[in-house]
């Protein structure tokens, strides 16, 4: 039975949740660093990823970006009324699949400002190495422990998000080079996830030490500390799988496809 936990001080110190929440924190930093401030977003703070690599990153974070609020909704079939922190998932669930779905659309017209439509989102993508996160984030939703799916989508990816975001804007380059007609639009999703006091990974954090509470079983959190760097390890994964251009091979898969 888990020793409850209710956080005393401010949400957003990493300091107000239980000594195992910080130390798992501090375990998984430098593989967060490697997702959040992986090379291709530095590529594009500057405005100098090669096309080949933009097109990869919007298609095949495609898949994640669109599912997010299903995961959410995985999460949600798991609530049972009354136990240990339940209740603020149910809340925080609730109210951020809508906000989600919006982030959806966002998506996709940052994309087309970007010179990707559409169509090519739907489409997706073969490589394989793009697909492990959102099938590791469907999998670890739809069958794993509340607290691990919930540390893996709403805590990793959502937190690393923000942090990349925020690398991206931070110069004027990137928004410049975006055609004038389509930036305001266009600039919408990275500008809702950049914001410095983003309460939604915390809010994550704290949901998942309310469901274990201050003293875990040592499974549990290396459970939590496990789903967490899967997540940022599969980002890597696939910024790498984005700046690796394919384009030759997948025309020929394609036509391939075409001819059978
Ligand atoms: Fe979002």
């Amino acid at each position: 039975m888990a020793s409850p936990w209710k956080r005393a001080g401010d949400l957003q110190d990493l300091a107000s949740y239980p000594l195992w929440i910080q130390e798992v924190v501090s375990e998984v930093q430098g593989l967060k660093d490697s997702a959040a401030g992986h090379s291709l977003f530095r590529q594009m703070a500057d405005a100098t990823l090669p096309a080949f690599a933009v097109a990869n990153f919007f298609i095949r974070v495609w898949p994640v970006i669109e599912q997010f609020p299903q995961y959410m909704g995985r999460n949600l079939a798991k609530l049972q009324f009354g136990r240990p922190g339940h209740g603020l998932a149910r809340v925080f669930l609730t109210r951020n699949v809508r906000v989600e779905q919006s982030h959806a659309d966002y998506w996709v017209a940052w994309a087309e400002a970007s010179g990707v439509p559409l169509d090519a989102l739907l489409r997706g993508s073969p490589a394989a190495p793009s697909a492990t996160l959102s099938h590791w984030c469907w999998y670890i939703c739809d069958h794993g422990p509340l607290a691990e799916a919930i540390a893996a989508t709403n805590f990793a990816i959502e937190g690393a998000t923000g942090e990349w975001a925020q690398l991206v804007c931070s110069s004027e380059a990137y928004a410049a080079s975006l055609p004038e007609e389509g930036r305001k639009v266009g600039m919408r999703w990275l500008r809702a996830h950049a914001r410095y006091d983003d309460s939604h990974p915390w809010e994550a954090l704290e949901i998942v030490a309310s469901i274990l509470g201050a003293h875990p079983a040592l499974r549990e959190v290396e459970g939590v500390r496990a789903a967490i760097a899967r997540s940022y390890e599969y980002m890597r994964i696939t910024l790498d799988d984005c700046l690796v251009d394919r384009s030759d091979l997948e025309s020929v898969s394609a036509s391939h496809g075409q001819a059978a």
